[in-house]
């Protein structure tokens, strides 16, 4: 079976090389093509030989784009395809300081949270780390060949569709590329997990120090475990414990994740046990307007959502209201892979 390109590392490339008799530069000539995500035919400093040699046993581009949408605010959603037909999408998000991309971590999500359209199907398969840097360079190439604007991505979210930590080794080797591969450092890239507590506590040792994103939405297991299926395994108070160990492990200030429902989680009650449970370490919360997945959960509106923001400011805790984007063409959080399975019913 062919692999992935873009799977190898230098020194993998390297080796690869040498299995195929080249000279040793011939890994940075092909390290430099991988990551610029091009095709064999484009690699013209490469002999004949050997690009058909890496031909037979290899595929050139990881994830190839099929389709964009572009909202009006700016936002664009691709449509991705692998190599073994899957479809993935990525969200590239343009603000003054720059590209910010969020990424896919998983075709699908086994997690089932009630409000996000990813996990309607279940998991089908995890992503490889090169898989997941092929969403980064494919946006890359986009910009370069398709937008006015200069640049290219310079802030990686993965909060697309997947639990990262459900991922966790390929997802880990994937932050680590994007720091060796593409110059994007972990003070650049956020994780966003559902709460997987003990994978939390390993990520400091894999070496790991970038922004971590809880998605609490409650701070009371009851209500949690109505809207997310992941709290029948993990406490609040254990997922809080993990967090704090992050933080003084790295020194990083967490983010908690709070979609907002109606009549759900914005009372007074939420905002005081938030402030008990965040107690000992820094933390900001991001409130998010829930936004429309077609399930039976209903967001708050703007008036409803700057009142409990007042709630939790008053309550000492850092906190602000998350501007939503590309919500038009369904790449805001939670509604990925929405539109393409409306439109594949
Ligand atoms: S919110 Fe994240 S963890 Fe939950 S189902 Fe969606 S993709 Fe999976």
């Amino acid at each position: 079976m062919k692999k992935l390109l873009i799977d190898l590392n230098k020194e993998e490339l390297e080796a690869l090389v040498i299995k195929a008799n080249e000279k040793r530069f011939r890994a940075d000539q092909l390290f430099h093509w991988t990551r610029l995500g091009a095709r064999f035919e484009e690699m013209t400093n490469l002999p004949k030989s050997f690009v058909s040699f890496l031909m037979d046993g290899y595929f050139d581009i990881a994830a190839s784009i099929k389709e964009h949408y572009k909202s009006e605010d700016g936002t664009i959603k691709f449509l991705l395809e692998l190599t073994d037909g899957s479809l993935i999408e990525s969200v590239l998000m343009s603000y003054s300081y720059g590209y910010t991309l969020c990424v896919s971590s998983q075709v699908g999500c086994r997690m089932g949270c009630k409000f996000c359209a990813s996990g309607l199907d279940g998991l089908c398969r995890n992503l490889s780390a090169g898989e997941m840097l092929s969403e980064v360079i494919a946006a890359n190439r986009f910009i370069k060949e398709n937008l006015i604007s200069e640049g290219k991505v310079g802030n990686v979210v993965i909060m697309g569709s997947g639990e990262p930590l459900d991922n966790y080794d390929n997802v880990v080797k994937f932050i680590k590329m994007l720091s060796s591969d593409l110059q994007i450092g972990q003070r650049s890239v956020s994780l966003s997990t559902c709460g997987l507590c003990d994978k939390i506590k390993m990520l400091p040792d894999s070496g790991i120090s970038a922004t971590l994103c809880i998605s609490l939405h409650s701070p009371f297991d009851e209500v949690r475990k109505t809207i997310m299926p992941v709290a029948n395994a993990y406490a609040v108070e254990s997922i809080m414990e993990a967090a704090k160990y992050y933080f003084t492990k790295t020194g990083r200030r967490i983010i908690i994740e709070y979609a907002m429902m109606k009549g759900v989680n914005t009372s007074k009650k939420d905002v005081e046990r938030l402030k008990e449970l965040t107690n000992g370490f820094a933390c900001h919360i991001n409130l998010i307007p829930l936004n429309d997945t077609g399930a039976s959960l209903k967001g708050v509106n703007k008036k409803e959502a700057y009142s409990f923001l007042n709630l939790v400011k008053q309550a000492g805790l850092s906190a602000t209201v998350r501007r939503s984007l590309g919500q038009d063409i369904a790449g805001a959080c939670g509604q990925l892979k929405r539109r393409y399975n409306d439109e594949n019913k």
